[in-house]
C-alpha cells in the first residue's frame, strides 16, 4: 500500500521530533509525524522537568511533550502511529518502509532518539523512573539533597553524571567493573579527586533493594575480583553505561559512528549524507542529550527541510 507524496515526514514524538514539527507545520508543509514505540521520547520518563527554559517553577516531563504536541497539533500537524523498519533513499521521493506500508516523502527528518542502555539486574527495572533509579543526572540529580546516591558506569557520562550529583547528594558511589576509568582523563583525575565521590572499583551491580517499599533503599553490588558482595546504603541509583541511539533501520544508507549515532555533514548538525534528509536530538547527539538541545536540532532540521522543499520542489 503506497500513499500520496508527503512533504515532510518526521519520525519520532520527542523533544526533536515534535518542536520539528510545529516549525515545519507553522510553515504550512502539513508534516505527516511517525510516532513509535515510546510517544513523547525519554522525557515522559523524567517526572520533574526543571531546566526547560521558560517553566521557572519545572514542568512534568510528560506534560511538557503534551504541550509540544498540541502545539503542533494545533497547526496542522498529523499523527500516525508507524514504526519504520527499512527505508530507500536511492531516488525521489524517499521511501519510508513500515511493515507492509510504504510512506513516501520529499523531505524526511529523523529524530528517533536512543534508549539508555540499563544493567538488566533484579529491582532495577521495578524502580525506575521516579522511584529511585534514573538514567538522568540533570533532570533528577536535584531530588537526591543530602542523601547518598550511587552512579553505575566508567565512561565520561559515568564520571560527569558523579560530579554533577556531588552538588546535591552526602556521597556518590561510583561503581565501575574495572579499576581504572574509561572517561577522559581530566573527567576521571575530577571525579577521583572528588571528596564526595568514592570509587567501587572492580564491582558490577547485582540487585536493587526495595522493591517491596516501592522506593531505592540500597545497592547491592559484587566485587568481581574477590566475590565479596556489599550493599551501598543509597536512595538513588544512575545508570549511565551509555545510550543505544535508535539509527539502525536508517543506517546505512545514513553514515553512523562507531556507537551508532548519525553523523552529520561538515558544518551542519542536521544535514545527513542523503540530500533531504535530516537528523535531529539524541539520535545524533551524544554530547549534549538535553531537551532543549533536541528542540533545538527539530528546529534546524525543520527550516532546513523548509529551505530545500523551496529550492527544490517550488509550486
Ligand atoms: P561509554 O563511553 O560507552 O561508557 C560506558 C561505561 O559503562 C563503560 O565504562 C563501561 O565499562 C560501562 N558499562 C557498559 N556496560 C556495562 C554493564 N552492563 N555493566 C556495568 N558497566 C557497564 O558511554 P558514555 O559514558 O555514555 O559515553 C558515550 C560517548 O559520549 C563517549 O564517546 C563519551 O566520550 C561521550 N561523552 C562525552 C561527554 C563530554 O565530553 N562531556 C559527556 C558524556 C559522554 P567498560 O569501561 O569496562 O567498558
Amino acid at each position: 500500500m503506497s500513499s500520496p507524496v508527503e512533504n515532510v515526514v518526521i519520525i519520532g514524538t520527542g523533544c526533536a521530533g515534535l518542536t520539528a514539527a510545529i516549525y515545519t507545520a507553522r510553515a504550512s508543509l502539513n508534516p505527516l509525524v511517525l510516532e513509535g514505540p515510546l510517544p513523547g521520547g525519554q522525557l515522559t520518563t523524567t517526572s520533574e522537568v526543571e531546566n526547560f527554559p521558560g517553566f521557572p517553577h519545572g514542568v512534568d516531563g510528560f506534560q511538557l511533550t503534551q504541550n509540544m504536541r498540541e502545539q503542533a497539533t494545533r497547526f496542522g500537524t498529523r499523527f500516525e502511529s508507524a514504526l519504520v523498519d527499512k527505508v530507500d533513499f536511492t531516488s525521489m521521493p524517499r521511501k519510508l518502509f513500515c511493515g507492509d506500508r510504504v510512506i513516501l516523502a520529499k523531505t524526511v527528518i529523523i529524530a528517533t532518539g536512543a534508549s539508555p542502555r540499563l544493567t538488566g539486574i533484579p529491582g532495577e527495572k521495578e524502580l525506575y523512573g521516579g522511584k529511585g533509579v534514573t538514567t538522568c543526572a540533570t533532570c533528577d540529580g536535584a531530588f537526591y539533597r543530602k542523601m547518598e546516591v550511587a552512579v553505575l558506569g566508567g565512561g565520561d557520562s559515568a564520571a560527569e553524571e558523579a560530579l554533577f550529583l556531588t552538588r546535591f547528594a552526602s556521597k556518590v558511589y561510583l561503581v565501575h567493573r574495572r579499576d581504572t576509568l574509561r572517561a577522559s582523563k581530566i573527567m576521571a583525575d575530577r571525579a577521583v579527586a572528588h571528596e564526595k565521590i568514592q570509587c567501587v572499583w572492580d564491582s558490577v551491580p547485582v540487585e536493587v533493594l526495595g522493591v517491596p517499599e516501592g522506593a531505592v533503599r540500597g545497592l547491592r553490588v559484587k566485587n568481581v575480583k574477590t566475590g565479596v558482595e556489599t550493599v551501598l546504603p543509597v536512595k538513588g541509583i544512575f545508570v549511565a553505561i551509555g545510550h543505544i541511539p535508535n539509527t539502525a533501520p536508517f543506517a546505512p544508507p545514513l553514515d553512523i559512528d562507531e556507537g551508532g549515532y548519525f553523523i552529520p555533514q561538515p558544518g551542519s548538525q542536521v544535514q545527513t549524507n542523503v540530500p533531504g534528509v535530516y537528523v535531529a536530538g539524541d539520535c545524533s547527539d551524544h554530547v549534549y542529550r538535553q531537551a532543549i538541545t533536541a528542540a533545538g536540532m527539530g528546529c534546524a532540521a525543520a527550516i532546513e527541510a523548509e529551505r530545500w522543499l523551496a529550492e527544490h520542489h517550488a509550486e
